[in-house]
């Protein structure tokens, strides 16, 4: 096994330029989206989808004016699929169309996939999505084809301010930890680590964040936890219960035999 790859994605410092979105699309050949004007937001992907493995976020930040003046700011930030450490997506696929690789990632192969759909809803992060087109699902293989030539991601590799980075897991742990005593040290106490805390709910995650508000202002679940973690539970009980229903039509029948 290769050291665990990862991506930091330090939202501080992303000018929502969407170059990533575009390498991204470009270097896996994901069809267009529609790109459509959605009257709510400049953002024209609107989330994470089938086709949209990057999705650049345009969170419009509330000021006191109206109209354009009534816009602070924005708050931007380049999503992904987080190669959770626990991936339930990986724990329901049927066919092992998903599987980790020796990166530490999470990647699912089209030819391989049936198109079932369990991984959409096992997903605690709503990243994998079917394409309508063909039923199949798909998502960001953290570009497992470049790194496998010695290359970084292609999102990584475009971004014109850093604020995707890609590398060891660790070390990017290390780093991110500094920028945010940085920010901190400059007065920005909002500043704080996404995904990167291996004691949470999914083991931590492959591709985490710093951001500059609450998870759920920028549409990540505060709580994240692995969909699958009552799993074999359930099996130890459902296998109790066939074994007790067993045992009952057992008996019925030994009782049976005992009256005639
Ligand atoms: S974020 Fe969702 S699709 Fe990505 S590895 Fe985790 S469970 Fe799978
Ligand atoms: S390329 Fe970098 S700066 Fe541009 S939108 Fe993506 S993450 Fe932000």
């Amino acid at each position: 096994m290769a050291e665990r790859m990862g991506f930091f994605t330090d939202t501080s410092i992303c000018i929502g330029c969407k170059a990533c979105e575009v390498a991204c699309k470009e270097w896996n050949d994901v069809p267009d989206d529609g790109f459509v004007f959605r009257a709510t937001s400049y953002d024209n992907t609107g989330s994470l989808g089938a086709d949209t493995w990057r999705h650049v976020a345009f969170i419009e930040q509330p000021g006191g004016g109206s109209g354009q003046e009534g816009v602070e700011g924005w708050l931007m930030s380049s999503d992904v699929c987080k190669h959770c450490t626990h991936a339930a997506c990986l724990d329901v696929c049927p066919t092992g169309a998903l599987f980790r690789t020796e990166f530490g990632t999470v990647v699912v192969q089209a030819d391989v996939c049936n198109g079932c759909g369990y991984c959409v809803p096992a997903c605690p992060y709503g990243v994998i999505d079917r394409r309508e087109r063909d039923g199949r699902a798909f998502k960001c293989t953290m570009c497992y084809d470049r790194q496998l030539g010695g290359l970084e991601p292609a999102c990584a590799k475009a971004c014109p301010t850093d604020s995707i980075q890609f590398g060891p897991l660790d070390e990017l742990r290390a780093r991110a930890r500094e920028r945010v005593e940085l920010l901190h040290g400059e007065g920005r106490p909002e500043a704080r680590l996404y995904g990167a805390d291996p004691g949470d709910g999914v083991g931590g995650d492959g591709a985490f964040f710093l951001l500059l508000d609450e998870p759920e202002v920028y549409g990540l679940p505060p709580d994240p936890v692995v969909t699958t973690r009552d799993l074999p539970a359930m099996w130890r009980w459902a296998a109790g219960a066939a074994l007790s229903m067993v045992g009952v039509v057992a008996v019925s029948f030994l009782g049976g035999g005992r009256i005639r």
